[in-house]
């Protein structure tokens, strides 16, 4: 029940330390304790990363950290059913959604091992330069050193691991501060890595808010890179103090899903459910705003809200829930007031619209604009607004007609159509007959404009957690 950051191997857990409860978001009921990180252990964490870095991670082979990843798997797979279990109390879940994360992230980490192997460089012809002749040239990639991972509460583990298992792959140490809404997966998490056999100090866990141990994280000198995953007030934070380091940011956004009047509407309409209210929306690509062409709008607008309100709402520990709390009830509140908002300004509840504590039921909006809340700003909660159009151009317009592009969804049966849609929007992924909130772990993912820089995929994860080395030779002939 009680939870202390882990330094070195060891857990910082004392009686003395500044407390702060984990709260089950569906029933208000105490999920742990933890013991809080101060500025004494944020410093020790990152001083033994660097110093992880230099005496064991360098000399740490490519088989064996691949070995190390490909054992955490295979512990996260015997371990499936306490990491979901620990989500649907931590962050309120349903629990097959808990259950698809675990299964997400248990993939995330075999792509890391399968990399961790491949990381390749290149020999330059030196000769296409005058006077290169007689010289040889190589490029390798080699790890950054310390690599900060801010995460957030809403897929606490796989989110963590899109920036833990690269980084491992890589061959850099890690100082890990996951949300302090859902720490105990992330604890379970580091205790899987050290049981899989990963050296003391490679993976430093600090348990604390982000103000308190987030933003010296951010600041420290001798940290390498900050991998953030999270909104874009704190993102921009970050982006301005974190001096010379990389930054790599995953924010927010307004996902758009676009519906031709030849889109297969019913299954846009059972993918669209699930896209715009799974874990209520609160899902960096949750579906925000459907554009429906005019032809094919009411009938959209019917079967949608009829699948809306089969939903199952209920305690996200059972299995046929659908729906369950929201992250807390200033989250829920929150919602509430955008909807309310749009009511004022003349949008129209089509179904849900109202909140309970924790709870906010599957609500559909019609009859916005562009600059209600609910249309701008990223809404995070079980709220979306459908919106007819009349042309492809019309629609293009209003989807980019946004401070985010992260991942967008186009719903048509003419390719040609698909292709120049895919290219005209203002995104960093766009899925043609599939939603805005499908995400595969091995393709690059991240945003464009306000929703981010950098990508993830571990892959590309690895790629900006590495930089390239020239070596030069000068032969003698
Ligand atoms: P948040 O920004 O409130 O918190 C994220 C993390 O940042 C937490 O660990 C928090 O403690 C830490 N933090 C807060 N202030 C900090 C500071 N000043 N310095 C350093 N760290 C600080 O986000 P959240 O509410 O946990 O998550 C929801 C947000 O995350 C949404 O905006 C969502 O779109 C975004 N998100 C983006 C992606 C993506 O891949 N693009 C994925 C999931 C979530």
């Amino acid at each position: 029940m009680r939870y202390g950051s882990i330094i070195n191997g060891q857990e910082r857990d004392e009686d003395h330390r500044d407390t702060l409860d984990v709260i089950n978001p569906y029933n208000q009921e105490k999920v742990a304790e933890l013991a809080l990180a101060n500025s004494t252990d944020l410093e020790d964490a990152v001083n033994n990363s660097f110093d992880t870095f230099h005496s064991t991670m360098k000399k740490l082979p490519a088989h064996q950290r691949a070995d190390i990843l490909r054992r955490a798997a295979d512990l996260l797979e015997e371990k499936e059913k306490d990491f979901a279990e620990t989500i649907v109390k931590e962050a309120g879940k349903p629990i097959k959604y808990s259950r698809d994360e675990i299964k997400r992230s248990i993939q995330v980490i075999r792509f890391a091992s399968e990399l961790a192997k491949n990381i390749t460089g290149e020999v330059l012809p030196m000769d296409a330069a005058i006077g290169g002749e007689n010289r040889m040239g190589l490029v390798k990639r080699i790890p950054l050193g310390v690599i900060g991972a801010i995460t957030p509460f809403n897929f606490p583990l796989n989110l963590s691991l899109h920036k833990i298992a690269p980084a491992i792959a890589a061959g850099n140490t890690i100082v890990f501060k996951p949300a302090e809404k859902t720490p105990v997966s992330a604890y379970m998490l580091v205790k899987l890595f050290q049981e899989a056999g990963l050296p003391n100090g490679v993976l430093n866990l600090v348990l604390g808010t982000g103000e308190k141990v987030g933003e010296p994280l951010v600041t420290h000198e001798k940290v390498h890179k900050i991998s953030f995953t999270g909104s874009l007030p704190v993102g921009r934070k970050i982006r301005e103090s974190a001096g010379f380091k990389k930054v790599t940011l995953e924010l927010g956004s307004n996902s758009p899903n676009i519906l031709f009047e030849d889109a297969n509407i019913k299954s846009a309409v059972t993918g669209l459910v699930k896209g715009a209210f799974a874990f209520s929306g609160q899902v960096c690509i949750s579906a925000q705003r459907i554009f429906v062409h005019k032809n094919i709008y009411e009938q959209f607008l019917e079967e949608f809200i009829k699948l809306t309100k089969a939903l199952k709402i209920g305690d996200p520990k059972d299995e046929e829930t659908d729906i369950g709390p929201m992250i807390n009830e200033e989250a829920a509140k929150r919602a509430k007031l955008w909807i309310d908002d749009a009511v004022e300004k003349g949008a129209k509840i089509e179904t849900g619209g109202e909140r309970s504590g924790t709870i906010l039921t599957p609500t559909i909006m019609t009859n916005v604009d562009r600059n209600m809340k609910i249309i701008a700003e990223e809404v995070f909660a079980p709220v979306v607004s459908v919106i007819p159009f009349d042309c492809e151009d019309e629609a293009i317009e209003f989807a980019n007609d946004s401070i985010y592009g992260l991942q967008a969804g186009v719903f048509t049966r003419d390719i040609d159509r698909a292709m120049r849609v895919a290219d005209q929007l203002e995104m960093g992924g766009v899925w043609i007959n599939e939603i805005s909130t499908y995400r595969q772990d091995n393709h690059p993912y991240g945003g464009v404009k306000q929703s981010g820089i950098g990508k993830e995929g571990i892959k590309y994860a690895i790629e900006d957690m590495t930089e390239m080395k020239f070596i030069g030779i000068k032969l003698n002939p």
